[in-house]
């Protein structure tokens, strides 16, 4: 078994992995090295509860910073690894010194990507906020004066649970998607309106089929004023006192490939979160890996697969083999109502509603083949461990029934 076990990235996942090696009785030594200043910690309150003043800091920590001495944890926060030496098998920090490992975990998650306009590289504008970290929410929290006007450039999950935020904070928000829809990549055309339906409700706008062509400047470069638009083709310009970029993540996948391991959408991990070396895994959002839901390759940004792949290698680092057999699932949150979504819409035929959209009470089940593989639940938590199990038996349903609250869902597969 590995003497020395070294950790990048003290993430959600980095974080998992610690503690879990410890829970597994490994009593060798564990160095977990991040480059930010906290100990791990939660990102999703950041665009919820933390954003809104209501989750405190320490909250947000996976566990108290003392809990990693009691764990006989290393943990070097403030620590960036820059480069990774298969040869002599030890990682450099920006420090210039040389760590040892045994075996290495790249648990380095992602950077937010950033919004690609032309005349705008390189400079640091400081009311242009994405969030992905700690600091990035601090930063951003000074312009949450009520009257502010926030456009939020982008309508995934992160995009509108800032928006929920916002307008709960007294903001004005214009939030701009580019598609015709709200979500459309990860759900379908009820949920997409479903979810325009409540922000609108709040007083949120949206320019949809949208097209951002560029950020008007203040005369010194640093604040933006004003956001230019298209939308259908329709020039339009908005005032702007804050701007949130929300159009996704890049996966922080840099270490690996410069160690010459492979890197696609991610870095390729087998079942197993090994990387073609065998003394390098990759877990989180930064991996690549096979899916048995799929029977392809899929990379995800969700806390569960965080938890799910750090206990995948934790068991591959204590010398057993346990694949993960889990189906994509995660959650949102917005105005206090509660999103479940497990398994992939992707090529659904038939999308099957179940409860009260009026009500906001609702479950989406997407059909193929006869069989549900993905579900939206929203605001029906006790529907969702049902609609789990529906997602992984892949068992034939009659949609009728499952459309009817009559018929219990745990009833429906068989
Ligand atoms: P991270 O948690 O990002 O951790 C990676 C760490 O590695 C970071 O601290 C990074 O700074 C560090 N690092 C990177 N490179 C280096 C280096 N070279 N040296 C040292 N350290 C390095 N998921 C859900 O399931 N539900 C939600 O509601 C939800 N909401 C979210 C809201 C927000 C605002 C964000 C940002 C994410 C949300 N997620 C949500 C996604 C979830 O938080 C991520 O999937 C999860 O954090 C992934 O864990 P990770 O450890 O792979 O990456």
């Amino acid at each position: 078994m590995a003497e020395r076990i070294v950790i990048v990235g003290a993430g959600q996942a980095g974080g998992e992995l610690a503690a879990g090696l410890r829970k597994q009785g490994y009593k060798g030594h564990i160095l977990l090295l991040g480059d930010e200043a906290h100990p791990p910690y939660q990102r999703p309150p950041l665009s919820k509860g933390f954003l809104l003043g209501k989750v405190a800091l320490s909250d947000l920590y996976l566990k108290p910073l003392e809990t990693y001495a009691r764990f006989d944890i290393e943990f070097k926060p403030g620590t960036r690894v820059e480069a990774i030496d298969r040869s002599s098998r030890e990682v450099s920090p920006r420090d210039g010194s040389r760590l040892a490992y045994d075996k290495l975990v790249l648990a380095t998650g992602g950077r937010a990507r950033p919004l690609s306009l032309p005349g705008l590289e390189g400079t640091r504008l400081e009311n242009l906020f994405s969030i992905r970290s700690l600091s990035d929410v601090e930063a951003m929290r000074g312009g949450f004066i009520p009257g502010n006007h926030l456009v939020i450039i982008g309508g995934g999950y992160v995009g509108l649970e800032v928006a929920a935020v916002a307008v709960q904070s007294g903001l004005r928000v214009t939030l701009l998607e580019a598609a015709p829809r709200l979500l459309s990549r990860v759900t379908g055309p009820e949920v997409s309106s479903f979810i325009e339906r409540i922000h609108r409700e709040r007083g949120v706008e949206f320019r949809l089929s949208c097209e951002v062509r560029g950020l008007e400047l203040d005369e010194a470069r640093r604040q933006v004023r004003g956001v230019s638009l298209a939308c259908h083709g329709v020039p339009e310009r908005l005032e702007a006192d804050l701007v949130l970029v929300g159009i996704g993540l890049i996966p922080n996948t840099e270490l690996a490939s410069a160690a010459g391991l492979a890197v696609q959408n991610g870095i390729v991990v087998d079942e197993y979160a090994c990387t073609a070396d065998p003394d390098i895994l990759a877990i989180g959002d930064c991996a690549n890996q096979p899916s048995a839901y799929t029977g392809g390759r899929i990379r995800l940004e969700s806390v569960p697969n965080a938890i799910e792949h750090a206990r995948v290698a934790a068991a591959t680092l204590m010398g057993k083999r346990e694949p993960s057999a889990a189906i994509p699932w995660f959650w949102s949150d917005q105005y206090g109502l509660k999103l479940q979504m497990v398994g992939l819409s992707t090529g659904y035929e038939q999308c099957v509603t179940r409860g009260s959209v009026e009500h906001k009470e609702f479950s989406a089940f997407y059909l193929k083949d006869r069989r549900v593989i993905a579900a939206d639940v929203i605001g029906r938590p006790a529907e969702f461990m049902a609609a789990k199990r529906l997602v992984s038996s892949r068992a034939e349903v009659d949609a009728t029934r499952l459309g009817d609250v009559a018929v219990p869902l745990n009833s429906i597969a068989a």
